[in-house]
């Protein structure tokens, strides 16, 4: 039995969008290959609220997060972490040499402006990350008020995350001044894993430009000129029937109304919201939960590894909490395509498996 999927990526697929990954392949350097990016940037640069170019990778979302730190650090990285995902750029900055310093929070509070204001004004830094939506806490930053502080710092390459939250959530690239946005198609886009997403600015490419050794698949520049040279396409083959789907996908999106779309994740996060507040409590600070995952805190000591596999018996997963926050915390996702009425559906299941 299939069992649908309340986890934080990868999220339900459509049928209908499933079936365009069958669709007969093209060659990928062929004048189709071209139309094809191009539809797609079209619609990515609408939904990300960008004129800045559009590039995908043939990696998960972690490709392009290495490809930006890797490409775009010439002098030094500051890494703004809130959870796991933050701290992975931190990861990322230390396996391929990048000088970066990482600046922490405690697990379920998120980025201050202010913190980015004090970590920048030391000069230090030509690069920062900051992630938009936590997945590991349920956070969701405020980059558009770290933006404004990052205004200030003209030579700073000014790089999120957005994986679980781009399609779930208004991000608006060029008024928050991101330089490099990046996402991928199995979380809120509600496609199958294996593109990586991200907008690429002006400052980000002369960035690039004057950084030896940005390696060779993820060397970020080299994609950007490809895709300005050769008409749209890419420097190795792309994933194409992932590239199929998700033109399609956005066409719906579209069709559902970009705002629509947010509207509906507001809506089904405030009812998983109040649900875990009346029965458990929410991790981490309100005011900056995200409208994708709610981190729910276990605090009735529920086995959760238990709910899920009653949960699984009745065709639905969740998620139980990241890392050192497992059975202390349980996530669920509630992105992508779903509904709140199977959101509802969900959560009447949890409560008549745990009798609350
Ligand atoms: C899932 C996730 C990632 C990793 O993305 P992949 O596509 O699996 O590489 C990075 N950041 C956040 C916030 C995520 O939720």
């Amino acid at each position: 039995m299939h069992k649908k999927l309340f986890i934080p990526g990868p999220t339900e697929v459509k049928s209908d969008v499933l079936e365009k990954m069958s669709t007969p392949m093209i060659g990928h350097r062929s004048k189709d290959a071209s139309t094809l990016q191009r539809s797609i940037s079209e619609k990515m640069m609408k939904l990300l609220y960008t004129d800045k170019q559009i590039l995908l990778s043939t990696s998960s979302g972690s490709g392009f997060m290495e490809a930006a730190i890797r490409s775009c650090t010439k002098k030094r990285a500051a890494v703004f972490s809130v959870g796991a995902f933050g701290k992975r750029w931190y990861d990322m900055a230390l396996g391929n040499g990048v000088a970066a310093d990482l600046f922490e929070v405690e697990w379920g509070k998120h980025t201050t402006p202010e913190m980015v204001d004090e970590a920048l004004s030391t000069g230090k830094y030509d690069l920062v990350t900051v992630t938009h939506n936590e997945t590991s806490t349920g956070i969701m930053n405020p980059v558009g008020e770290i933006g404004e502080v990052v205004k200030k710092y003209p030579d700073v390459v000014f790089c999120i995350d957005t994986v679980s939250s781009a399609a779930g959530a208004k991000i608006e690239v060029d008024k928050w001044g991101v330089d490099i946005c990046v996402t991928s198609t199995q979380k809120a886009l509600a496609l199958p894993p294996g593109l990586a997403i991200c907008t690429i600015s002006e400052k980000a490419v002369k960035r690039a430009e004057t950084v030896e050794n940005r390696g060779y698949y993820f060397d970020i520049l080299k994609v950007y000129k490809y895709i300005g040279k050769k008409d749209h396409q890419y420097p190795s083959t792309p994933n194409l029937s992932l590239m199929f789907a998700l033109d399609y996908q956005l066409d719906k999106i579209m069709e559902e109304g970009i705002e629509n779309r947010f509207d509906r994740h507001k809506e089904m996060a405030d009812y998983v919201r109040s649900w875990a507040k009346k029965n458990f409590e929410l991790f981490g600070e309100e005011e900056y939960a995200s409208n994708t995952v709610t981190a729910v805190k276990n605090t009735k000591g529920i086995s959760v590894k238990d709910l899920n596999a009653k949960l699984a018996e009745r065709g639905f997963t969740i998620s139980n909490g990241y890392g050192d926050l497992k059975e202390k915390t349980f996530r669920i996702a509630h992105m992508g395509d779903i509904t709140l009425e199977e959101v509802k559906e969900l959560l009447e299941n949890i409560d008549d498996i745990l009798g609350l």
